[in-house]
Formats: structure tokens, C-alpha cells, sequence
């Protein structure tokens, strides 16, 4: 109970409201972010107990738990667990993971040759105007990839995603805290265009980038006691979906991802670090993925790494086509659910 009570008094109502974007309903009468709302139904006001908030149109009342419960749908103890992640960020998980901004010294050698004994050294060369991305650009990248808002935020929050200007197009950016890897992909969700030595392409891997490195793996200190195991996935938006199926289950999974099929050698330190959990590999339903599943499990397993392999095969889209990958999952016809929740349990 104290910890609740440490929870609250380090992220009161406001604050909470503020942080998952719904600052503007942080007012004693404003519309109701839990329904549809033409009428100021919703009042956030404060008592000898805390924060509360109540929905006059009969949304309920509570603390910020129970608003936490409401809004995302959750059990108490996921509520609970995400209230804490927030109230710690960006040291939800005991660290801060920002990587350096641009134009920080540091990152004046980006077009140097990567030095791969630098241990943490900065290898890829960012856009000049990288940043961690506001509301606005959160929203719109959650709405691109039909995930939760709170996904994105939490990309955000461990230095797993960035935007900026790539190619001349306002992009998003993957990329690993520890700045070994980065691809970017258009905000407007339209193809780069071709340049003299690039085709048309959905992703651009930024300069430097070291693709055997898994994107959002975390220092040991860092993945600590939060993160248990491991969901290695193939590609940016699988990231993005992993992050979104992922966080706030009981599975405290890491998602990670090897950015293309083609990937092969994974780095060494990676792969220590893969060793300390159990790894969970979900592959992209075709034969590149398979073939790719197929080549890093071998390779986990002879670097003493042990985990599984998961397939999205039989799952269906609303529509009923097959899932591909798991984005696709964003989009899961309902009677697949209960089959698609075991591959995260
Ligand atoms: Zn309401």
C-alpha cells in the first residue's frame, strides 16, 4: 500500500493525465477522455484521499488506478504495473536511456569509420533535427500502426524511438539506445524515393548501422529485474506491435528486433546478453522468416542462449486473410484471440 501511495504522490492525477497525452482533461469540467464526449462530463479534482476523477456520464469514478483501468481496459494489477512504469519514467526501468542528442560532440565522428572495440561508442549518423518526438508525432505514429498510444510512449521512454527528418520526409526512427542500429520509416506511412543508389523502399537503415544487433535489446544493469524474457521479432513495426501486445502482460517480455530477414552472425555482446533470459523468437509468416527463425535459433543455441520459436501460422486478420507478421496481429479477427494470447503467456 505504501508503494501506492509513493506511486501517487510521485505522478498525482494531473500529472498522469499530462504524461498518456490527455493533458487538456486535467480540469475540473472538461470532456470525458474515456467515452465519446460533446459535454464537459469529466472532473478531475483532488481530496483529503488523493486525485480523483468521475465521469458524470457515467464512465465512473476513481484514482488514477482505476483511470488506468478504464481507459486501457486493464486488470488492477496491470494498472498497477503500468502506473509504476510511468511513475518511474524515463527511469520507469532505473535508468534514463536517452542516447546523446545530435550535435553533442560525440557525434561529430557519426561519419567515421564504427571502431567495433568502442564499446557503447556512437556508430550511426542521425538526422541533424532527431528528436524524441512530442504528442502529436506520438499520436500519429500509434494511429500509422493501429497500437496503443502507451506502446509508442513507452519506445519513447527507452530510447528505442526517435523522429526526424530522413531522405527529406518527417520520419520515425528504430533504433537501438545504445545507437548500434537505426532504420526510419516515413510518418505518412508512403515509400522513400528512389535516389541514384537507392530504390523506391518502405525503410531506410541509417548510416553506420550494425543490422546484427538486435534494436531495443538493453544493457544487463538496464533490462535488471523488469524484463524476464525476451521477444525477438523481425523488422520495425514488429517492434512497434511487440512493444504494444507485449508490455503491460504478465510475461514482462523485451521486445527486440533483428532489422531484416537476411540478418546472420548476431553480434557477440548481443548474444550475451540473449543468454540471460529465455528468447522467444515470433518470425514473419513466409519463407524468408522461417529460414530466418531457423538461422538465429541455431545460433542462440550454440551460444548457449535458450528460448522458442512461435508461429502466427493459422491466425486470421478481421478480414480473414492470414497474418503475416505480428502488425498484422493489430488487426486479429476475434475468434484468434485466445490463440494469439498463448504466444505472449
Ligand atoms: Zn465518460
Amino acid at each position: 500500500m505504501n508503494d501506492i501511495l509513493e506511486l501517487k504522490w510521485r505522478l498525482p492525477l494531473p500529472d498522469l493525465l499530462a504524461q498518456i497525452g490527455l493533458g487538456a482533461h486535467a480540469k475540473r469540467s472538461a470532456p470525458c477522455p474515456l467515452h465519446e464526449d460533446t459535454n464537459p462530463s469529466f472532473s478531475a479534482f483532488q481530496t483529503t484521499r488523493g486525485w480523483r476523477f468521475k465521469c458524470h456520464a457515467g464512465c465512473g469514478e476513481g484514482d488514477e488506478i482505476i483511470f488506468l483501468e478504464k481507459w486501457r481496459g486493464l486488470s488492477r494489477g496491470d494498472a498497477i504495473r503500468l502506473y509504476a512504469s510511468l511513475a518511474f519514467a524515463p527511469g520507469a526501468w532505473g535508468f534514463d536511456a536517452r542516447p546523446p542528442r545530435p550535435g553533442n560532440t560525440a557525434l561529430g565522428a557519426s561519419c567515421a569509420v564504427p571502431s567495433l572495440g568502442a564499446r557503447g561508442a556512437v556508430r550511426i549518423s542521425l538526422p541533424a533535427d532527431a528528436h524524441e518526438g512530442d504528442e502529436h508525432e506520438l499520436r500519429t505514429l500509434a494511429c500509422l500502426r493501429r497500437v496503443s498510444f502507451w506502446a509508442v510512449a513507452a519506445m519513447k521512454q527507452l530510447g528505442t524511438l526517435r523522429f526526424g527528418t530522413v531522405c527529406g520526409e518527417p520520419s520515425w526512427i528504430v533504433l537501438d539506445a545504445s545507437l548500434r542500429s537505426a532504420e526510419a520509416r516515413r510518418l505518412d506511412g508512403k515509400l522513400y524515393a528512389q535516389t541514384t543508389h537507392l530504390g523506391e523502399r518502405k525503410v531506410h537503415t541509417l548510416r553506420g548501422s550494425a543490422k546484427n544487433w538486435p534494436v531495443g535489446l538493453l544493457p544487463e544493469r538496464e533490462l535488471g529485474a523488469h524484463f524476464k524474457r525476451i521477444l525477438l521479432l523481425e523488422g520495425s513495426g514488429d517492434l512497434v506491435a511487440g512493444y504494444h501486445f507485449a508490455l503491460g502482460t504478465k510475461g514482462e517480455w523485451l521486445p527486440a528486433t533483428l532489422l531484416g530477414a537476411s540478418v546472420s552472425r548476431l553480434h557477440p555482446e548481443a548474444l550475451e546478453l540473449l543468454r540471460s533470459r529465455p528468447v522467444r523468437i515470433i518470425p514473419h509468416c513466409d519463407p524468408a522468416g522461417a529460414q530466418a527463425s531457423e538461422r538465429w535459433t541455431k545460433e542462440l543455441i550454440s551460444a548457449g542462449c535458450h528460448g522458442d520459436v512461435v508461429s502466427l501460422q493459422g491466425l486470421r486478420k478481421k478480414d480473414g486473410s492470414p497474418l503475416k507478421d505480428l502488425n498484422d496481429a493489430t488487426e486479429l479477427h476475434p475468434g484468434d484471440a485466445d490463440e494469439f494470447a498463448q504466444l505472449l503467456s
